[in-house]
This record gives structure tokens, C-alpha cells and sequence, in this order.
């Protein structure tokens, strides 16, 4: 069986036996992976970093006894500094798990694993508040995965939205609501036109090129729409409160 060399990021690790753990990784080109890293907790392993949870890199897989096991791997980014920040190693745990949860073996992954890697070193090497990093990641996850929110028309009637009736965005339908279409049956959640603003921004011009002001990104508000939208819950304890 030939092996297979592909960049990957460790989503995450459980204890597999004695000296071995069980990584789930991710992959531009195969999507979520799990794969057997075998030997990496002795002693001098040259596997342990390769299989700390973070760890950015170019894997060398085999398949093996109905596994696939990591060979080798050479390790370019560990986001050693996410390791000394509670703070911010909260929001990038929470970034493993929106991307564990959204990416399905072996469909391509392209644009997941480059919004992760970048998104992991703005948290790891910028002073760039984590909670608009995090909304960030949020909001251009959703635009690569299709569901994109309308934020310039009401998502009910089309109607144009402006910013003076601004104040819910419907979950299930994906956008804004304009005044005439509040009243509507819908799981809405409040929204405030600096909120609809930054995220506007953000998808137009990027997390580093907007001039929003962090505390208006709605991280709350697009952990519930990504959650709705992968149909599963991502524990997010304490990350958008205060
Ligand atoms: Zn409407």
C-alpha cells in the first residue's frame, strides 16, 4: 500500500493504548482523517509534536490493519503561543470543533483548512480580540460552505433593509428581516445595524482590513446560525458572554 502525503492539522487527540494516540486530522484534500499515531507518547518520540492538538503539517499516511496510521511527519506550526493564553487557546479549541463538525472523510476541504490555518495564527500571534477572530472564522465559514447570510435584503419578501429598521436576523433563513417582516413566526434573534455593519465589512474586506470595532461582531449570534446549519451542538461554554 503506498503511502499518501498530505498537509494536515490535528483537530484533535485521544489516548489509543499504551503509547499511541488516535488523531483526527484535517486535510484539504481528504477531509477528515483519523489516523492511528503509533509510539508518539514514548519518551523522544519524533511523533509527539506531530500529534499535539494544533499541530500543522505535511503527513506521511499509511493504510494499515483497517487504519490509517501516521508514518512520519514533519511539523511547520505548532501555535506554540495559543498554549500560554487561556483566553485565546478557548477560542481555538472552539475553531477545532467547527471545523471537526463540518468536515466530512474524504471530501476536500480546501478552503476549511486554509481559513483554520490563518485563523490559528491570528489567534496565536496577533493581539487581534479572539472573540472577533472567532466570529470571523464563523461568518467566512459559512460563505465558503454556502450559506453566506443576506445582509442587504430582508430574507422573507427581498425587500432592501435599511439600516434604521434593523434588528433581527432570521437563523433558519439565513439573513436579515426588514421592518414588515418581523412580526413573522421565525427563529430570529436580535441584531443591531453595527452588528449587520462588521459583518458586511468582514466579508467584503477581511478581519485585518476592517475598521469595525470588535466588540460589534455578533460571535453569539453566528455560533447559533453555523450550529443550525451543521445540525449539530459545538460546546462553546463561556466564550461570547461579557
Ligand atoms: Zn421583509
Amino acid at each position: 500500500m503506498p503511502s499518501i502525503v498530505t498537509q494536515a492539522i490535528v483537530l484533535r487527540h485521544a489516548d489509543y493504548r499504551e503509547h499511541d494516540r488516535m488523531l483526527t486530522l484535517l486535510s484539504p484534500a481528504m477531509g477528515r482523517v483519523e489516523a492511528v499515531c503509533r509510539g508518539c507518547k514514548r519518551p523522544q518520540s519524533p511523533l509527539l509534536a506531530a500529534s499535539e492538538w494544533f499541530a500543522l503539517g505535511e503527513y506521511v499516511l499509511y493504510a494499515g490493519k483497517g487504519r490509517m496510521n501516521v508514518s512520519s511527519c514533519n511539523v511547520t506550526e505548532s501555535f506554540f503561543p495559543l498554549r500560554t493564553d487561556y483566553d485565546r487557546l478557548l477560542y481555538a479549541t472552539y475553531l477545532l470543533s467547527v471545523a471537526e463538525a463540518a468536515a466530512q472523510p474524504g471530501e476536500r476541504a480546501v478552503e476549511l483548512f486554509t481559513l483554520l490555518a490563518r485563523s490559528l495564527s491570528r489567534l496565536a500571534y496577533t493581539e487581534k480580540d479572539p472573540k472577533a477572530v472567532a466570529a470571523a472564522f464563523l461568518l467566512h465559514f459559512s460563505a465558503i460552505s454556502g450559506y453566506r447570510p443576506r445582509l442587504s435584503h430582508c430574507v422573507r419578501c427581498g425587500r432592501r433593509v435599511e439600516d434604521g429598521e434593523i434588528r433581527l436576523m432570521d437563523i433558519e433563513n439565513g439573513g436579515l428581516l426588514c421592518g414588515r417582516c418581523q412580526g413573522s413566526l421565525t427563529a430570529a434573534r436580535p441584531l443591531t445595524p453595527a452588528q449587520a455593519q462588521w459583518m458586511r465589512d468582514v466579508l467584503e474586506k477581511g478581519i485585518d482590513k476592517t475598521e469595525c470595532l470588535p466588540a460589534d461582531a455578533p460571535g453569539a449570534l453566528l455560533g447559533e446560525y453555523v450550529e443550525a446549519r451543521l445540525e449539530k451542538p459545538i460546546r462553546h461554554e463561556g466564550l461570547w458572554e461579557s
